[in-house]
């Protein structure tokens, strides 16, 4: 038997105490935790860079789900078990609140003079006081006759209002223990049962009807109970006989009035009211006497010996079946309160977590698709960059050689066509028409025209020959370049890729730059007797010697005329003039081979002999006569002609030395022209490598980013995974309904 003083650690009502706190906690838990979630997927939602892996609705979703469980916490955090007694006036109501609370907390045998229900709850304060419906004033109270005086006097308290009274948890264990008495009206007093049952019992885990032992039950009382089984279901409802200890009075029929009182209430509960099997219906119903109880614990509490009540008959049995009811009841509450106050939120707990599990689900498959994708698309694009730089080194001999060729090309395909352009150089110059005149003044003008016409004719006659080849040729490798490296090159630039080449098309400028080359050009159109002095030492020999000859003829310090016959003697001529001589000697030897040669066909001393001095005179007047005839013919005409031809010797020779210069030069055109545009190609093609290593370097923070919102959404998703196994293990311990 437990003492009845020691009511305390071991009490049931503990069971709803440790329950609120673990719900607590676990709500606690799941606040922080649905928060954390709350705050990963506005994160997530919110970067550009991981679209559609959060979506702005799971994030708002998720919020609520956070708002809700604020609220639900904070109600939590209020819950407490309720008991409501009811009965009739004077049966004894107030005293057994204050019995189970160990003092006198509510007047009692006053009877209710107000129709205010009375609630007791603790505070932490050590000084109790009271708050009436619609105040929040506190008022002190310092005795129970205080309190009954100012229930009595406040007549601003309406009927079926609420006075709460705070009691200090200090001086109450009960109240430590969150439970809430709240005592009413008698049931026999109000007409406003209705509103009762909305205002006050709704909420409440156990009723307790005190019956007043020395009558039966009054249909007043029953019928209260039948209207709040009809608004509850199966409510926890106690029926306490008070007044038991009038009983003692009349030992004999004691038995048969406490089987009496049983069998009604027992049948009240079980077949009218239904809220209890009939094998638990004892635990429902006790005998007591909440006076007797009242003052001995009180007695006790002071430290004083039990006397009066305390001794009277049968006072321990009735004292203990009080405890007992006080055990079933904290039984009962405790276990009642803690479904209905804790199994809902419990469950929604459950729905809200598995909310939160599943978009935590639904974020890691996101994320680890989205992943896939990233790393996949990651590895095209590294291939693509290897394949980009390793096709743009092979690309880049084969094109320089490309270009060497088409130069190489261009260079002998230019030298060949200038040489034939030289060989018919004389056509263009016959080609060329316009004044001539012998004067200084004219022939000026004349030859510069004439350099000009050249410089013309052979420009177009060239460009004839090779442009067309050359930018054909050009354009072929051009296009080569352009077509091999076009897979190298940014998918928007493949589209415009001819923006790329110059839009002009090339042309050779071949430059001869006659004017310069031939600026040395002296024409010689003075007189000429074809069989003159010089003519014949020009023809006899050679341009070169002959030259020669005519300076030594020149300057009269050569004399010609000893040399002849001086023969060896010029050996011993001064050192200084041994030079001059030696040309003499090499001059007279060169003409008399040359006339020997002559003489060596036709036999002058034959001639002689068969002619005679006629065929000398007819030579002599032929001689002349062709004297007269090319005087004659040496007109205008006849000077141009032999100006061009001049220049056209002149010209030919001046050009065949820039042969080599002007093919080399058209050959770095053309290579010029071709690697201007590679390097555009290639430019484009560095763009296309910075583009990619861009996005590979985007593709890499991406899928860092992705793993960590998968990493984090999983770790999520275990932690909702825990407190589902909490809210399991809850539910399993205190929600299950007791075997
Ligand atoms: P209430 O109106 O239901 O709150 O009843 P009270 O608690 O005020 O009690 C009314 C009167 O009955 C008071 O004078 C109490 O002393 C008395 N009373 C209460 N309980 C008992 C009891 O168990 N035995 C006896 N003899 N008197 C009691």
């Amino acid at each position: 038997m437990r003492s009845d003083s020691a009511r305390g650690e071991l009490s049931p009502l503990k069971h709803f105490v440790v329950a609120k706190k673990r719900i607590s906690d676990v709500f606690d838990q799941l606040l922080s935790y649905v928060k954390d979630t709350s705050e990963f997927v506005a994160e997530t939602a919110g970067n550009k860079a991981l679209e559609n892996i959060a979506s702005q609705d799971q994030k708002l979703e998720i919020q609520a789900y956070a708002d809700k469980l604020a609220v639900i916490k904070e109600v939590l955090a209020r819950r407490h078990m309720k008991v409501a007694f009811f009965g009739r006036t004077s049966n004894g109501k107030s005293s057994v609140v204050n019995a189970m609370l160990r003092d006198r907390v509510l007047p009692s045998g006053i009877g209710h003079t107000t129709n205010c229900f009375l609630s007791v709850e603790g505070t932490d304060d050590d000084k109790a006081y009271l708050k009436t419906e619609g105040s929040d004033e506190e008022k002190s109270i310092k005795t129970v006759n205080q309190l009954a005086h100012a229930l009595h006097m406040d007549e601003s308290l309406d009927s079926g209002c609420l006075v709460r009274v705070f009691w200090p948890k200090a001086k109450c264990a009960l109240l430590r223990d969150d439970l809430v008495l709240v005592d009413s009206p008698g049931t026999d007093v109000t007409s406003q049962l209705d509103s009762w049952i909305d205002k006050f019992c709704l909420d409440a885990d156990v009723f307790v009807l005190v019956a007043n032992s020395e009558s039966t039950l009054m249909n007043t009382e029953k019928h209260f109970f039948h209207k709040v089984n009809e608004r509850l279901s199966k409510p926890n409802i106690f029926i306490l006989n008070n007044r038991w200890d009038a009983s003692a009075n009349e030992p004999e029929y004691m038995e048969d009035v406490r089987k009496q009182h049983t069998d009604r209430c027992v049948n009240f509960l079980c077949e009218e009211l239904r809220v209890v099997d009939r094998d638990q219906a004892p635990n429902r119903i006790f005998f007591v006497s909440a006076k007797e109880v009242l003052n001995s614990r009180m007695q006790r509490a002071q430290g004083m010996p039990e006397t009066g009540g305390a001794l009277a008959e049968g006072f321990q049995e009735r004292l203990k079946e009080f405890q007992n009811f006080e055990r079933r009841f904290e039984e009962c509450i405790s276990q009642s309160a803690v479904k209905t106050k804790f199994e809902q939120h419990t469950i929604r707990a459950k729905q809200i977590t598995e909310k939160v599990k599943s978009i935590m689900d639904a974020v890691n498959i996101e994320a680890a698709e989205k992943r896939v994708a990233a790393l996949e698309d990651r590895e095209y694009q590294m291939d693509r960059l290897e394949f980009v730089r390793n096709q743009l080194n092979l690309l880049i001999d084969d094109i320089k050689k490309k270009i060497k060729a088409i130069s190489e090309d261009v260079a002998s395909k230019v030298s060949i066509a200038m040489g034939e352009e030289i060989c018919r150089l004389h056509v263009i110059v016959d080609e060329f028409h316009s004044d001539f005149h012998p004067s200084p003044h004219v022939l000026k003008i004349y030859k510069s025209e004439l350099l000009a016409h050249v410089e013309e004719g052979m420009g177009k006659n060239l460009a004839y020959r090779c442009s067309d080849a050359v930018y054909a040729s050009v354009q072929t490798s051009q296009n080569y370049m352009i077509e091999s490296m076009l897979p190298l090159l940014p998918s928007a630039v493949q589209s415009q890729v001819h923006m790329l080449v110059p839009s002009r098309k090339f042309d050779l400028s071949y430059d001869l730059n006659c004017a310069t080359i031939c600026s040395d050009f002296q024409e010689n159109i003075e007189f000429q007797f074809s069989l003159g002095w010089t003519a014949i030492v020009h023809r006899f020999l050679g341009a070169a010697n002959a030259q020669r000859a005519l300076k030594l003829t020149a300057q009269p310090a050569l004399a010609l005329a000893p040399t002849p016959s001086s023969g060896p003697a010029s050996t011993t001529a001064p050192p200084n003039k041994e030079t001059a001589l030696m040309t003499q000697e090499d001059l007279m030897v060169a003409m008399a081979t040359n006339m020997a040669s002559l003489t060596s066909r036709t036999s002058m001393s034959v001639v002689y002999r068969a002619v005679g001095w006629k065929l000398i005179a007819l030579s002599a007047s032929l001689y002349g006569l062709l004297y007269v005839y090319e005087r004659l013919t040496w007109t205008t005409k006849a000077k141009e002609r032999s100006l061009k031809r001049q220049f056209v010797d002149y010209a030919s020779e001046k050009l065949q030395l820039i042969v080599s210069f002007t093919s080399a030069n058209c050959s770095h055109q053309v290579q010029q022209e071709m690697a201007t545009t590679f390097a555009r190609l290639c430019q484009q093609v560095e763009q296309t490598e910075k583009e990619l290593e861009a996005e590979i370097r985007q593709l890499t923070d991406k899928i860092d980013q992705l793993q960590s919102v998968q990493s984090r959404s999983k770790s999520l998703r275990h932690r909702a995974t825990d407190l589902e196994k909490e809210l399991e293990e809850f539910t399993n311990q205190y929600l299950q309904p007791q075997q």
